[in-house]
């Protein structure tokens, strides 16, 4: 008997006789945990738990709580799925079928006379559980090409050869269960058992292959689990998700709008949303002041040449927005899709010596992106943005204060705003491949030697990723969790060898040489449209005091107030205090009720005895009553609650 050595991720060796399985691996260790293992990672690559190990490996059993765990557990639910609806509808087509972040989908066709709707989900739900209950293996099985064809062309399903049409002979693979065949590579679970809880959760169109020339098929999302309280928790949470959604929000706040006319992915910020973005922008601009950035304004079209400079033409030229001419033959603009290139080129207005640097470029600039319409998103998928974006060119041995310095500003900036949940993300280059990158070894080692030694240095939760960096230099991301534990990938650092090689950017040194300085790019928000919507869920629509549209309501008790309410408008407003009077002639009651909806921080009740001494009485949204002031005691009171909130993490400059 051949025996094979297997090493587990704590390093440890055991012996198992070859042909071995991940399933009965997990069950020499225990019987929990072989109920528990869903998948296996064998050499970093992802298997069956029933595919036989015949040679020695580095292995890695994947339970639910590792990503690799999960995502066999929804492909496979994928698979159930497509099972339920071929028994259904006979004759369907199926196109793809993934796991996605929280859940599933499959695109299926149905044939031109059937509709899948909504209403018609539970059925498919009530079926894919009866499966279930026949716990069918999933058993792979590996076909030529030949038999592939031939299968999937018996069965009139032209999505699937389409797709085998494009595989090489010899790396495909079936999967079965129960009297469902799917083109597929796996992995799987051992059988359908362990899939306890089960919610189909909409339908949508999709093009086939995403090409909108081609034909719309039928997006059925699912998400499935190992235990029903864990389902019942995760709708409960797809609940909280949709009361915060920063569409619907977006709209009853009026903070934004989109006109179909405008153009699709292209926000319209309306008074109150902008107004509220630039308070952000403002607050920004003071921070970057305070750390020695200097403002910057470039166009938003850059001549054709300059893409071609940065290299983004050759890269996304195709893919993104097409050249803008003009009257005048062969001149040709296009849309910026990062301010970079245009800040390479202020940098070299100017001769520069060692002794300015580093110079911090920062701009709000708007930069355009094309994304397919399918794949735009309220806020958080556009086609124009606004980065909050800056450059650093430093020199090489600056490079480490620097990036210890962006990190101070981007802490600063969640801890003012309230994220405090996040991780980072340190993203190096991969060493045996370093072909792939540009620039020197030693800049290599020094710039990832600076993430490094600046995240131990603050003290973060990080994740090292080898291999992930760009190929110009290697990148810091932070990715925030907010209110209701969902992440969003948010600021970055990245460091650059590149676009300074590529424009020429150079300084004399101290030595009377030329020399070239290194370049931070660096966007703590990312982007404020991505920013927004991420605020607007994570607060519920509740933002900040010193950040929120309208600060303070006054809601007269009647109309013989008004000229009382004004007054109180006008002291209030210059004391640079936001606010709004409710002038309906509704019970004071109803005012106060709908009042509270809108999320207003404060809410000023007049009547004749305020209106005779001076003074408001003062609600706190959701708190209820704080007491009768004077118009001055309540502008001084708002006034240190919105001190309170920016100085309390007033940086170290
Ligand atoms: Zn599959
Ligand atoms: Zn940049």
């Amino acid at each position: 008997m051949k025996m094979i050595n297997i090493t587990f991720p704590d390093g440890s060796v055991r012996q198992f006789e070859a042909g071995i399985t991940g399933q009965d691996i997990a069950k020499s260790l225990s019987n929990s945990l072989a109920r528990e293992v869903l998948s296996i990672n064998v050499n970093d690559e992802l298997w069956d738990l029933t595919r036989p190990l015949n040679a020695d490996a580095t292995i890695k059993l994947n339970k639910w709580d590792d990503p690799d765990g999960k995502h066999a557990f929804w492909h496979s639910s994928a698979h159930l799925m497509a099972e339920a609806i071929e028994s259904i509808y006979p004759g369907t087509k199926f196109g793809i079928g993934p796991a996605i972040e929280n859940g599933f989908y499959y695109d299926v066709d149905p044939g031109d006379d059937v509709v899948i709707s909504d209403a018609d989900l539970p059925r498919i739900e009530k079926k894919m559980k009866e499966l279930v209950s026949q716990k069918n293996q999933y058993t792979r099985e590996e076909v030529s090409k030949d038999n592939a064809m031939k299968h999937f062309g018996d069965k009139g399903d032209h999505y699937k050869t389409e797709l085998i049409g494009e595989l090489e002979d010899g790396t495909i693979s079936f999967y079965h269960q129960g009297n469902f065949t799917d083109l597929c590579r796996g992995p799987h679970l051992a059988d359908t058992s362990p899939i306890k809880a089960i919610k189909l959760l909409s339908i949508a169109g999709a093009y086939w292959r995403g090409d909108e020339t081609r034909k719309q098929l039928t997006r059925i999302y699912g998400v499935t689990f190992p235990k029903q309280k864990m389902l019942e928790e995760h709708l409960e949470l797809l609940e909280q998700a949709k009361l915060r959604d920063h569409r619907k929000l977006g709209k009853e706040l009026e903070l934004f709008t989109f006109s179909q006319r405008v153009g699709p992915g292209l926000p319209l910020w309306l008074p109150k949303g902008a107004q509220l973005r630039e308070r952000l922008e403002n607050f920004l601009k003071k921070v970057q002041r305070e750390h020695g950035y200097e403002p910057v304004i470039t166009p938003h079209i850059g001549q054709k040449e300059l893409w071609v400079t940065s290299g983004h033409y050759e890269k996304y030229g195709k893919d993104s927005f097409q050249p803008i001419l003009t009257p005048h033959e062969g001149e040709e603009f296009l849309l910026k899709p990062m301010n970079c290139p245009l800040h390479c080129e202020i940098y070299r207005s100017k001769p520069r010596s060692y002794r300015d640097l580093p110079v911090r470029f920062a701009e709000f600039g708007t930069v355009y992106r094309y994304e397919q319409s399918g794949e735009l998103h309220g806020l958080t998928r556009v086609r124009g943005f606004t980065q909050d974006d800056a450059h650093i060119f430093c020199r090489p041995d600056q490079l480490e204060e620097e990036f210890l310095k962006v990190i101070d500003i981007i802490l600063y900036i969640f801890k003012t705003l309230d994220f405090q949940d996040f991780v980072t993300q340190v993203s190096l280059r991969d060493p045996a491949d370093k072909e792939k990158y540009i620039g020197s070894d030693e800049n290599w080692d020094k710039a990832e030697k600076a993430i490094l030694e600046a995240v131990e240095a603050k003290g973060m939760d990080t994740v090292v990723e080898v291999g992930e960096a760009a190929f110009y230099g290697p990148k810091l991301d932070f990715i925030v969790k907010d209110a209701l534990g969902r992440q969003w990938q948010l600021g970055t650092i990245q460091v650059d060898y590149n676009l300074p090689e590529r424009f020429e950017l150079e300084y004399i040194g101290s030595d009377n040489q030329k020399h070239q300085p290194v370049m931070i790019h660096r966007a703590p928000f990312g982007s404020m449209e991505r920013f927004i919507a991420l605020l607007i869920e994570h607060t519920a629509g509740k933002f900040p005091l010193w950040l929120t549209p309208d600060q303070a309501v006054i809601l007269p008790i009647s109309e013989k107030y008004h000229d009382y309410a004004e007054k109180v408008s006008k002291f209030l407003n210059n004391c640079d205090i936001r606010t709004l009077i409710d002038e309906r002639s509704e019970k004071i009651g109803k005012k106060i009720r709908d009042n509270e909806l809108k999320r207003i921080p404060y809410l000023l009740i007049v009547g004749e005895k305020e209106q005779e001494s001076d003074t408001v009485s003062v609600r706190r949204q959701g708190e209820g009553h704080k007491g009768v002031m004077s118009l001055e005691e309540f502008a001084k009171f708002l006034q240190s609650e919105v001190r309170n909130q920016l100085e309390a993490t007033e940086p170290d400059v």
